[in-house]
C-alpha cells in the first residue's frame, strides 16, 4: 500500500473514532463536508458543527437536509470556543472532533481561525471528550495568518501532558507549496 495522503488519514482517524451512539464535532463546518462525513457515521448518536459565517452555517445546513441527516446534526452559528457550554447536557460519549484551519476557499479570507480561539477550543475539548476520542486538526499555512496559527497550536500540542494526550503530527515534508498536514490528539486521561 502506498503512503496515505493527509487528508485521507484524517477521514480515517475519525472513521476510526466515530461508532453509533457517539458524538463527533466539526469545529469548522464551512461547506460542511465533514459534518456530512460524520453524520453518516454517528448513527443514534450525534454531531454538532460549528462556524462563525451565516453562508456556512447555510451550506452545511443545505448539504446535511439533502441528505436526509438534520435529525443527527446540530449546526450551531458560534465560535468553536463555546464547544464546552454547547454540549454541556450531552450523555453520550463525545469521541471525535475535527478542525480545518484557516479561510473557507472561494469565500472571505479575513474570516480565518485564530491560534488563541483554536487552542482555547482545544482545551475545552481535552475537558469535555472520552478518554480514547481523538481530535484531527488539519492545518494549512500556505497563507500568512496560518503560518502563525501553525506555530502556536505547534507550541501548544508540544507542552501538552503525555498523560493527559498523546498528539500525533502526519504530513508530507518534501512537497513544494506547504501542503496541509494533520495533527491529531488522542485523549488518554
Ligand atoms: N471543513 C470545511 C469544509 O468541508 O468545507 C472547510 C472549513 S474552512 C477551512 C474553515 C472554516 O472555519 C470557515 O468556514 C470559517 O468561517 C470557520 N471559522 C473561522 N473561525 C471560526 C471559529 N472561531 N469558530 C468556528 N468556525 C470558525
Amino acid at each position: 500500500m502506498g503512503l496515505m495522503r493527509v487528508l485521507p488519514f484524517a477521514k480515517h482517524l475519525l472513521s476510526e473514532h466515530v461508532t453509533d451512539g457517539s458524538v463527533a464535532i466539526d469545529m469548522t463546518a464551512g461547506n460542511g463536508h465533514d459534518t456530512l462525513f460524520l453524520a453518516e457515521r454517528v448513527g443514534s448518536g450525534h454531531v454538532y458543527a460549528f462556524d462563525v459565517q451565516e453562508a456556512a452555517v447555510k451550506a452545511t445546513t443545505d448539504r446535511i437536509t439533502a441528505a436526509n441527516l438534520l435529525d443527527r446534526v446540530s449546526v450551531v452559528h458560534d465560535s468553536h470556543d463555546t464547544v464546552k457550554a454547547v454540549v454541556a447536557d450531552e450523555t453520550r460519549p463525545i469521541t471525535a472532533a475535527v478542525f480545518n484551519l484557516g479561510y473557507l476557499p472561494g469565500s472571505d479570507k479575513s474570516i480565518t481561525t485564530t491560534g488563541n480561539t483554536t487552542i482555547d477550543a482545544l482545551e475545552q475539548l481535552l475537558d469535555v471528550m472520552a478518554v480514547g476520542g481523538v481530535v484531527v486538526v488539519v492545518i494549512y499555512h500556505g497563507h500568512e495568518s496560518g503560518k502563525v496559527e501553525r506555530d502556536e497550536v505547534l507550541t501548544y500540542v508540544e507542552s501538552l501532558d503525555q498523560k493527559r494526550a498523546g498528539v500525533l503530527r502526519y504530513g508530507f515534508v518534501n512537497q513544494i507549496n506547504h501542503p496541509p498536514f494533520i495533527v491529531a490528539i488522542e485523549k488518554r486521561a
